[in-house]
């Protein structure tokens, strides 16, 4: 039995990225090291399309997000936040914990940022104009929704002077990211995600707006002037993950040898759409109705089935790891991931392991159809190419 990972996070690590990785003489300040890191960082905007090199700092996504708040912010501050699923209720709950004045404008779970989500938006920031900062998601990881970055940043541009930060975590890589066309101020991501390394490194990239607007605020580890003066040098502030670092360097490395960065988003928007055409033809129904994220498919359960139970069996049985639903939304929703290194053989498997799951739990369907519907999918992109 061979454990998979079908979870929006942590994802499968490519064997190269994993063998870096043990090479554990390592001692941080040195050249060779220092080498690593500013390639990391070179290879990381990229992704990013940032206009400053992406930090790499050790955490996990949310100490990032953590860093964002805490560098651009003082108490008092008033924000905007969106907030339309678990990961929105994280920068809320950041915005409470750092003592800032939040108004939060709720979008229904499992919906997108609509035009009538923007025109609210638009309103708020006009009727607050001492908002600092906007915070809000590229993927909404809890409900598989993709929301409307471009235009959401736009928004914020047109009509404020306040700064727009994207927790992207779960998003760069499977989606274009145009920091700088997109004029968006502030972008952080995960390592565990769409790159294809063990859980441990976060990435925070800064528009010159933003570094010219830091707060005044006292912070200690996630002190990003500090971070960023030793980091042109490829040095680090604090000790890093340096067995992380390593594998990052070869899933960017990997990355640049499949194609570059509309490559992976291409091979990641083919997975999502096989896995959601599968689906439909094993009879579940999508939990979003719009903007589908490229890196995580949420299913609804049917109906009368325990949403737990299909998770555990997954796992147990097949020892296939999908992510049930979090909050109001456990039992109800299942998330197959496809994020990061994974290939075509990892969806038929994935897709096969949930027919068979759900024909055990008595979900009616024919078997084989979503595992048929995914392998015409490849087929036909494949041949078309
Ligand atoms: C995974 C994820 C995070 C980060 O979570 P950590 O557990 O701190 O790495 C933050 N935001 C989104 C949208 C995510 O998917």
């Amino acid at each position: 039995m061979k454990p998979r990972l079908f979870c929006p996070g942590p994802t499968p690590v490519p064997s190269e990225a994993l063998a870096a990785s043990m090479e554990t003489a390592v001692y941080h300040r040195t050249g060779a090291f220092y080498k690593d890191l500013l390639q990391c960082r070179e290879m990381l905007g990229k992704l990013f399309n940032s206009p400053n090199l992406p930090l790499i700092l050790t955490s996990s996504g949310t100490g990032a997000l953590e860093a964002a708040m805490s560098n651009l912010t003082s108490p008092d501050d008033e924000a905007v936040v969106l907030v339309g699923g678990k990961f929105g209720q994280r920068w809320a709950e950041l915005a409470k914990a750092f003592q800032l004045k939040s108004h939060v404008i709720e979008i229904p779970w499992g919906e997108t940022v609509t035009d009538e989500v923007l025109e609210n938006l638009k309103t708020t920031l006009e009727e607050n104009p001492r908002v600092k900062a906007v915070f809000f998601h590229a993927n909404e990881t809890s409900t598989g929704v993709h929301y409307p970055v471009e235009k959401i940043s736009a928004t914020i541009k047109n009509h404020s002077q306040a700064l727009s930060i994207v927790d992207a975590v779960s998003s760069v890589g499977a989606h274009p990211m145009e920091m700088k066309k997109w004029d968006i101020d502030c972008v952080v991501s995960g390592a565990q995600k769409g790159f294809g390394v063990p859980p441990g490194l976060s990435f925070i990239a800064l528009s010159d707006k933003a570094w010219s607007s830091l707060s005044g605020r006292s912070r200690y580890y996630f002190d990003l002037q500090k971070e960023r003066m030793s980091q042109e040098t490829g040095a680090t502030a604090w000790t890093p993950a340096t067995t992380l670092v390593a594998a990052l360097k070869q899933t960017l490395l990997k990355i640049d040898e499949l194609g570059g960065p509309a490559a992976f988003t291409e091979h990641h928007a083919l997975a999502a759409s096989a896995v959601r055409k599968a689906a439909l033809a094993v009879n579940l129904s999508l939990f979003p109705e719009a903007d589908f994220s490229n890196a995580v498919t949420a299913m609804k359960v049917p109906e009368g089935l325990d949403g737990k139970k299909l998770v555990a069996i997954l796992r147990e049985k097949y020892h296939a790891i999908f992510a049930g639903g979090q909050a109001h939304l456990t039992g109800k929703i299942i998330r197959f991931g496809h994020l990061g290194f994974f290939d075509a053989l990892d969806i038929i498997g994935g897709m096969g392991a949930l027919e068979l799951a759900l024909k055990e739990m008595g979900h009616s369907f024919e078997l084989g159809a979503g595992v048929a519907t995914v392998v015409n999918e490849y087929g036909r992109s494949w041949s078309a190419s």
